[in-house]
């Protein structure tokens, strides 16, 4: 990818916040103020556990939910039109 986009973290050891690339998320990376080591998470989208495959599995679910919702819709009008079910 060509375009490189940034994030600030707070550093652990100065406080300050630190500039990290995206692509960086996951890995250690320099403080450029202190030079203190800190690992490179998203801070949007921070939790106190490491459970960001639980967070996706979830999304992954609901955007299934979503096209078998649209499925339904899309099966419900051929047989409104074309079976008069006896019910
Ligand atoms: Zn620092």
């Amino acid at each position: 990818m060509s375009s490189s986009t940034y994030f600030y973290q707070e550093c652990p050891t100065c406080g300050r916040p630190v500039e990290i690339r995206v692509e960086y998320l996951g890995r250690k990376v320099t403080c450029h103020h202190c030079r203190g080591k800190l690992v490179a998470r998203d801070a949007s989208s921070f939790r106190p556990n490491p459970a960001h495959k639980s967070s996706t599995l979830l999304e992954r679910a609901e955007q299934l939910l979503d096209s078998l919702a649209e499925d339904e819709k899309e099966e419900l009008h051929p047989t409104h039109t074309d079976a008069p079910n006896p019910r």
